[in-house]
């Protein structure tokens, strides 16, 4: 396959369960791509760590696996993403993880739009035992597993050398509590970005270099299509002479 073209404009969206890759997936299609990664979970986690008022009141949530409540993440995500000096692309993991998010989110990005959703489908039994192995630097935010994706050291990360730990969130309780949520409040948008021409759903069972592979053919696929139905919109549009009629 060709080197995929990069475009720094691009804006994805990467959904699946906890556990199902996104994070990592989604810091690969930045690399790839140019636009910059944005996780909501990092960014509030960083909030957490830094003991503001707001960091200690998005921890609470976060410790019991529950959402953080949307006027917050959505403003989060607006000061970010659409304000003075926002990229002019990203690769969002973690948002939307709502109805009411996702449209907000369609609403900011208003005619430009997303380009793509990646939906990266693992089912339950398969993200509590990804989750179980889950270890985090805890200087630099990589992820890895000790079971399928471990540092060449034990406890050490590869890229910065810091320790590794597990997320304080990554109990049992508030693990069943996320992937409750998942079931009843993010998975309906999969239908949602669906019926919106936007989604792809990519396998993300196997090596995590085969599931990228998969996401980066997925991603091509999109791109070409979208390029063709442009042309053939631009050439009807032409066709016509007049718009309207
Ligand atoms: P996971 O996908 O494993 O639950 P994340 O790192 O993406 O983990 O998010 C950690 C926590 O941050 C979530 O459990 C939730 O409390 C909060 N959070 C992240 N993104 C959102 C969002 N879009 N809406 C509400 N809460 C969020
Ligand atoms: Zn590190």
């Amino acid at each position: 396959m060709a080197e995929p073209a990069a475009d720094a404009t691009l804006r994805m969206v990467v959904l699946g369960r906890q556990g199902s890759g996104k994070g990592t997936q989604a810091a690969r299609l930045s690399a790839t791509y140019g636009p910059p990664h944005v996780s909501t979970g990092d960014a509030f986690r960083a909030a957490a760590a830094s003991g503001s008022e707001l960091g200690r009141t998005l921890k609470s949530y976060m410790d019991r696996g529950e959402l953080v409540p949307d006027d917050v993440v959505v403003g989060v995500i607006r000061e970010h993403l659409f304000g003075p000096g926002a990229p002019a692309g990203f690769i969002l993991d973690g948002f939307p993880r709502t109805v009411a998010q996702a449209e907000a989110l369609a609403e900011m990005a208003s005619l430009r739009g997303i380009d793509i959703v990646i939906d990266l489908e693992a089912d339950t039994e398969e993200v509590l035992q990804r989750m179980a192995g889950r270890r985090v630097c805890t200087k630099c935010g990589a992820t890895y597993n000790i079971v399928d994706n471990p540092t060449k050291v034990p406890g050490s990360c590869d890229a910065c050398g810091g320790s590794l730990a597990q997320r304080d969130d990554d109990t049992e309780d508030a693990i069943r509590r996320r992937l409750e949520i998942y079931e009843t409040t993010t998975a309906p948008l999969i239908d949602w970005y669906r019926q919106r021409g936007l989604l792809v759903a990519v396998n993300a069972v196997g090596d995590v270099d085969a599931v990228t592979a998969r996401v980066v053919a997925a991603v091509e696929g999109a791109r070409q299509a979208k390029a063709a139905g442009q042309k053939s919109a631009a050439s009807q549009s032409k066709g016509k002479g007049t718009l309207g009629t």
